[in-house]
């Protein structure tokens, strides 16, 4: 990691201008990792020019500092002498903002997706972290560090830990954890209002999924579906099913969980979970996604049944 930071100073020391972007769909990592650089090098080194790209922020975001700045749109195609790629394994996952990565001087990725294919100039990857925040804190350094940048550090941990609760979280998450802490994050807050809290129509989708939930795999497995009707019917977006699939796998006896969210005629996003054997980011990675080994993504066409039972046989062979 030392080398890796020294690695990354150099490259932010030499650059007039950045770009940072994170993936499609952002998710908290993904939010909470782009606005601690933003936040970070907007503040340090105002003499360059830093911007922050993203395809949407989910609202309970928006309360994040510097968050309005940030670009919507990436239609200049500028070239930057720095392109900061953050919580994304592959160029695809950049989506619109692929073009600041082809044309950028330099590329830079930092992520802990186990499926990153190192497709960046210089690549910090570290697969154990809990998320691309906590690898992302460990690149700064601590007394550059306001309450601002602290909490959008903890809001990154803490969603894709989980709440500090998923196999991915280490003493070390803990750690830095109490350092942000410390830092004067409202940790109750964040936690509450970006995590748990759900809004009315959140909570309708949830009841209507776990409805129509299936258990397979005689009790180890749980699948369901959202569809377009469905998504229609609610007035819901894809951010509102935050969570579901993570209810799913609480269920008792479940290892794995499946959730399918139709996106066009026979095309679905597919959500995988498990509890600690199957390793679904394997099975992601077969059909052109990836994810960490307990939760992971792919897109697949075919019917709901084709889609389940293709990857139940794989969760199958797994569990022997
Ligand atoms: P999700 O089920 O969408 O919350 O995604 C779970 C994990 O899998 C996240 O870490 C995602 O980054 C990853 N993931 C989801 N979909 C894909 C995909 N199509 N390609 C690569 N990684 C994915
Ligand atoms: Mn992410
Ligand atoms: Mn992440």
């Amino acid at each position: 990691m030392n080398q890796l930071k020294e690695r990354f100073w150099q490259e932010i020391t030499a650059a007039n201008s950045i770009m940072i972007a994170g993936h499609i769909r952002p998710d908290g990592d993904c939010t909470g990792s782009c606005m601690a650089l933003y936040q970070y090098f907007s503040k340090e080194f105002p003499q360059k020019e830093t911007n922050v790209y993203f395809e949407s922020v989910p609202e309970k975001f928006e309360f994040l500092k510097k968050i309005q700045e940030r670009k919507t749109e990436c239609s200049d195609g500028k070239r930057y002498d720095l392109f900061i790629a953050v919580d994304s394994s592959d160029k695809e996952r950049l989506g619109e903002a692929g073009v600041y990565f082809q044309n950028a001087k330099r590329t830079i990725c930092v992520d802990h997706h186990i499926s990153n294919l190192n497709y960046a100039d210089l690549n910090i990857v570290e697969a154990n972290a809990s998320s691309t925040a906590e690898v992302i804190y460990q690149l700064l350094e601590e007394e550059q560090i306001d309450c601002e940048i602290a909490t959008a550090l903890y809001l990154g941990i803490i969603h894709d830990s989980g709440v500090f609760k998923y196999e991915n979280t280490s003493r070390k998450t803990m750690e830095i954890a109490g350092v942000l802490m410390e830092k004067g994050v409202n940790t109750a807050k964040v936690i509450d209002e970006t995590f748990y809290q759900k809004t009315y129509v959140q909570n309708q989708i949830l009841g209507r999924v776990l409805l129509e939930s299936m258990m397979v795999l005689e009790g180890k497995g749980i699948v369901s579906c959202v569809t377009q009707r469905m998504m229609e019917f609610f007035g819901a977006t894809p951010a509102d099913l935050d969570g579901i699939i993570e209810q799913m796998r609480l269920t008792k006896g479940v290892e794995v969980a499946i959730l399918l969210v139709e996106t066009g005629v026979l095309t679905y996003k597919v959500s995988m979970r498990s509890v600690k054997k199957v390793n679904v980011s394997d099975i992601a990675l077969k059909f052109g996604g990836g994810g960490h080994v307990r939760a992971a993504g792919c897109t697949m066409t075919g019917t709901f049944h084709d889609v389940v039972n293709t990857l139940l046989e794989y969760c199958e062979i797994q569990m022997k």
